[in-house]
């Protein structure tokens, strides 16, 4: 790991150019009180940096560097450019987005830059290459924070962006003939002859939002697609375009960029090639269950392999987009906070510093709010939690976790779902991946969310729902994994496409065909209103009951091989399989044909965990969360309590240190209500 990330980093985004400058001290002296060691700065600054193209201004933020640094307060420097000057924009409008609908936008928010705009390229360069320059020798700079939340509002969909998609396309495919069969260009009639003739698919083009408004549809799969795909590589350009400047001066520190967990628009495992510390913002609304943020903190952990991450971004309280922005409860921003290093987080950053006196982001709390001080419940909560990482030093920094379970996840597989006119409108991708994720939490059994093209061995069970784009190498690895002795579990609409969405044809589910052992003859989609049954024909001891709810798709499914360990019961394939098992080598695959009740997938992943010898470290109980971090010979082992009252939980044998209070503990040990444990041995 990076050397100067020997901690755990607490703080937040500062914004100290939004205040006048006789606050400075004052700040300075709340972060010491609440044991604040890092802050990111000056993320949206580029207007104050630069008040014109020829003229640069670092003398206020040259001030606080040195306020900071005569304080020991570590620096996260940002590139200040998700937001260009409005100078900018009025000079260079042509690096104004275009958006889906084909209007051309004017300065206004932030991220509303063309991704492919050359001045934006140059200018953005220049900027970090200034900063690069002046800041590059701080002993107290730990790491660089590439722009902000790239892609949060729109693709861009330009004339621009439309010449550089044909290049694009050129270098993917080398002839338009190919292009042509690729994307299966023959249907209504759309070949074409010469690269100038494609259009960007936005909603003047070949992109229709749905009848019912649920999510947009497309005539062509495999363009939509490919420019999903463009689009992430040229926001990466962006990234990289900066990336390139800042190692030529500091190639030992780490670069980061903030993701949003599960944002649909770019493709975060093909970025995280490019990124030393994966780093989030994390803002799940109170009405969520737990298991939600759970899940994106896996999938940033997974990113990397394993690579513990940055959470970049938390609200200390409410946050001001949702409809009714509820306060965090007593104790919920620390559960959240410990949550985060539960799932292998080394900082607890929050937006931000101090809150905003105007704007849209004046009720969205921050770490000081409007009152000046933090004499106030969020104040006091925030202040034990600095004193407590304070106390846990480096013991769990760069420690990691140990699964034995992944679930694959994968953007274009997610894109191409999305975009498929059918079978169900219903069927979003996010869903099906949280209802097999919190399958596992409720059994506080570990996951890693890897990519399919990751290795797989080291694993027992790996679970794909919905792998409906399935590459080559992935059917390969995943009929070596099984053959092996792994148990791969996947369901309808898997195994159906090509990285182009072009059917694979002979059957579905093509690419797992062979290793399923069965083949799907018709998809039948439920009304909304509908449902089926799963009616159980294999008497496993963990299957709780005879018959199952199911909905959304079911498949009619023909075995050839695999074994029929439930069927439907109704319907005129009343009868036919629900749930097969195909052994294959050493182990074996597994297929759900429909979208099953949550019993149906508790009951189920249990009796495969059992079968592989995976147990929780305790037994799980409802509103408990349970991982476990590893480092050398030391193990790390949370226990949250998210529960109203107290809970009774026999240690597994030996002697255990809580590293918030140091107490030895073993047996049976009661945790309050909102209360985490932190069991070293
Ligand atoms: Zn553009």
């Amino acid at each position: 790991m990076f050397e100067r990330l020997s901690k755990i980093f607490y703080g937040g985004d500062y914004n100290p150019d939004q205040w006048d400058e006789s606050v400075w001290e004052e700040d300075i002296k709340l972060m010491k009180a609440l044991r604040v060691n890092a802050v990111t700065l000056p993320v949206f600054s580029w207007a104050r940096i630069q008040p014109s193209e020829e003229k640069y201004d670092f003398s206020w933020l040259d001030k606080v560097v040195d306020l900071l640094g005569r304080n020991s307060i570590s620096i996260i420097m940002a590139t200040p450019t998700a937001a260009q000057p409005a100078w900018m924009s009025k000079k260079y409008p042509e690096m104004l987005i275009t958006d889906i609908q084909g209007r051309k936008h004017k300065h206004g928010r932030r991220v509303n830059f063309c991704p492919n705009n050359t001045d934006y390229r140059r200018l953005s360069g220049l900027i970090t290459e200034k900063m690069a320059q002046r800041y590059k020798d701080l002993p107290n700079l730990i790491m660089w924070h590439i722009c902000n939340e790239y892609g949060i509002y729109s693709y861009c969909y330009c004339e621009n962006c439309a010449r550089a998609f044909r290049i694009w396309l050129k270098n993917r495919y080398g002839s338009i003939e190919e292009l042509n069969r690729r994307w299966n260009a023959n249907f209504w009639g759309h070949t074409y002859y010469n690269w100038e003739e494609i259009e960007v698919p936005s909603y003047l083009t070949e992109i229709m939002p749905s009848w019912l408004g649920k999510k947009d549809m497309t005539a062509f799969q495999g363009m939509a697609i490919d420019y999903n795909r463009f689009m992430s590589d040229s926001y990466l350009d962006c990234f990289l375009n900066e990336v390139r400047v800042i190692k030529k001066h500091t190639p030992d520190i780490p670069v980061t960029t903030n993701f949003m967990g599960s944002h649909k628009p770019i493709d975060y495992f093909d970025w995280a090639k490019h990124i030393d510390v994966i780093s989030w913002d994390n803002y799940p609304t109170n009405n969520l269950p737990v298991s939600k943020p759970a899940m994106r903190h896996d999938l940033m952990r997974g990113l990397k392999k394993g690579q513990p991450f940055f959470l970049m971004e938390q609200a200390s309280n409410q946050v001001n987009w949702e409809p009714q922005n509820a306060l965090k409860r007593p104790g919920v921003m620390r559960m959240l906070s410990y949550q985060a290093i539960a799932h292998g987080a080394d900082s607890i950053l929050f937006f931000q510093w101090r809150q905003t006196r105007g704007a849209c982001e004046k009720y969205h709390s921050a770490i000081v709010p409007h009152a000046g001080h933090l004499n106030t419940r969020t104040g006091r909560e925030l202040t034990k939690l600095g004193k407590e990482l304070e106390g846990l030093g480096k013991k769990t920094v760069g420690s990691r976790i140990n699964s034995k379970v992944a679930m694959m996840m994968d953007w274009p597989n997610w894109w191409a779902i999305e975009f498929s006119a059918g079978p169900n409108e219903d069927l979003l991708y996010l869903d099906q991946l949280e209802k097999y994720y919190r399958a596992f939490y409720d059994l506080n059994i570990s996951v890693d969310i890897i990519n399919p093209s990751y290795d797989l061995s080291g694993y027992d069970i790996v679970v794909a729902p919905v792998l409906y784009m399935v590459m080559k190498e992935t059917a390969s690895s995943v009929e070596k994994f099984v053959e092996s002795g792994g148990i791969f579990i996947t369901t309808f609409f898997s195994g159906m496409v090509d990285e182009n969405d072009l059917v694979i044809l002979g059957g579905y589910p093509g690419a797992f065909r062979k290793l399923l052992g069965l083949w799907v003859e018709e998809i039948d989609a439920l009304y909304p209103d509908m449902t089926n049954k799963i009616v159980m024909k294999e008497k496993f001891p963990e299957m709780a009951k005879k018959e199952y709810e199911c909905r959304l798709i079911c498949d009619v499914v023909n075995t050839e091989g695999a074994k029929t360990l439930a069927v439907f019961g109704k319907d005129y394939y009343n009868g036919s399989p629900s749930l097969t098992e195909n052994e294959f080598g050493k182990g074996k695959a597994v297929y759900i044909a429909t979208e099953p009740e949550d019993d149906f997938m508790k009951d189920l992943i249990k009796h495969y965990c059992k079968e592989k010898a995976i147990h929780s470290f305790i037994r799980p109980q409802k509103g408990v969360e349970v991982t476990q971090r590893v480092k050398d010979d030391r193990t790390f082992t949370f226990i949250l309590n998210y529960n109203s009252e107290e809970i009774s939980v026999a240690l597994p044998e030996g002697k255990y240190t809580n590293l918030l209070n140091g107490a030895v503990v073993s047996g049976e040990i009661t945790i309050p209500s909102k209360e985490v444990f932190i069991l070293e041995n």
